[in-house]
């Protein structure tokens, strides 16, 4: 075997490993679960999977999707996004070479990957993803200026400025990507009278889908904390006394329910701010800077317009998830940024 072709398969089989914990990122962190303990187990018969059951693609392959003790069949998803991941891996190697840029761009895509098929499933982006991935992009951008376009060279001195002004064009692409979605939203609300954005009443059912993936205990236990403080009668109405409350944080509940104020307040004023693409976008600026972050903001509602007509279509739902369709602008940006801005700009100026 080549040289090449040992890094290659290298690179394959590390995307796939890495997909294959990105699968239990998928499925833990909406449940607001750990991600490293317990170990990988059947979710029917609760078995621990070994090691030589946990190869990605390799033993998904071989035992058929099913569980080696019980067969239960499981999602094709799990070994659609090992192969995802692993081919993604692969495309970033061979466009960047074997770099510190590439490992960067790794990072980013993991990150990509988990927001994209947690936000279609939940409509929710995890915060470990989007505000741990913008962190992560500032110290990556730190240590690897190629990020932002900047060449390091090795030790010369006055090195260090190339990495404070990397990791200042990380901080400014963080709040292009991050204020630019933040300002349409805020501008989109106003347009809304705030009556039309509020549920004035919610069945038990509604109320428990709305708060999905929340553990069901919570979900009754906050229904009895907006009951106990008047908030709501035990219909679902939504009372005077919680539209007089102005924030999140003046709602009266329980100390163990304090961490779930905001997301009732969101939920019941159906306020469609969507924190979530607010952190991503803070995330996508952090790895891209501030041009193609902000050309990020200008093409995913391409993206998501054609899928939300398709679906409003199919199934009268014109709520979706927004997330994936940033992620798919971001990769658009990062890798026809430059010709499609060229495009734009020659569009302006020559006549
Ligand atoms: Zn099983």
């Amino acid at each position: 075997m080549s040289e090449a072709m040992f890094i290659e398969t290298f690179v394959v089989f590390l995307g796939a490993c890495i997909g294959s914990f990105l699968n239990v990122c998928i499925v833990r962190l909406p449940k607001e679960q750990s991600v490293i303990s317990p170990g990988s187990h059947c979710m029917s018969c609760n078995k621990p999977v070994a090691w030589f059951d946990n190869i990605p693609l390799l033993s998904y392959l071989a035992l058929g999707g099913k569980c080696r003790y019980c067969k239960t069949r499981y999602s094709v998803r799990y070994f659609f996004i090992e192969l995802l991941t692993a081919v993604a891996f692969w495309g970033f190697y061979k466009i960047f070479g074997f770099s510190a840029l590439t490992a960067a761009y790794w990072v980013m895509v993991s990150g990509f990957i988990v927001a994209t098929f947690v936000d279609f499933e939940y409509r929710i982006i995890p915060d470990e993803v989007s505000v741990g991935g913008m962190f992560v992009g500032f110290a990556l951008s730190l240590f690897i200026p190629e990020m932002h376009g900047l060449v390091s060279q090795g030790t010369q001195s006055g090195q260090w400025l190339i990495h404070l002004k990397s990791l200042g064009l990380s901080l400014l692409g963080a709040l292009a990507g991050g204020g630019s979605i933040y300002a349409m939203t805020m501008i989109g609300n106003s347009f809304i009278p705030r009556s039309m954005r509020q549920i004035e009443h919610a069945t038990k059912e509604e109320f428990t889908d709305a708060l999905h993936p929340l553990k069901p205990e919570i979900i009754e236990g906050l229904w009895d904390n907006m009951v106990r403080s008047g908030y709501m009668n035990d219909n679902g109405d939504i009372l005077q006394v919680f539209w007089d409350v102005k924030k999140a944080d003046d709602l009266q509940f329980d100390p163990q329910y304090a961490q779930y104020k905001r997301k009732i307040f969101r939920t019941v004023m159906m306020d469609t701010t969507g924190g979530g693409d607010v952190k991503l976008m803070g995330m996508v600026g952090a790895f891209m800077g501030w041009k193609l972050s902000l050309l990020t903001f200008f093409l995913a509602p391409f993206f998501g317009a054609t899928y939300g007509i398709i679906e409003k279509l199919r199934t009268k739902d014109s709520a979706i998830a927004y997330g994936p369709f940033l992620v798919l602008g971001a990769l658009m940006s990062l890798f026809y940024g430059e010709k499609i801005m060229l495009f734009i700009l020659s569009g302006y100026s020559v006549h």
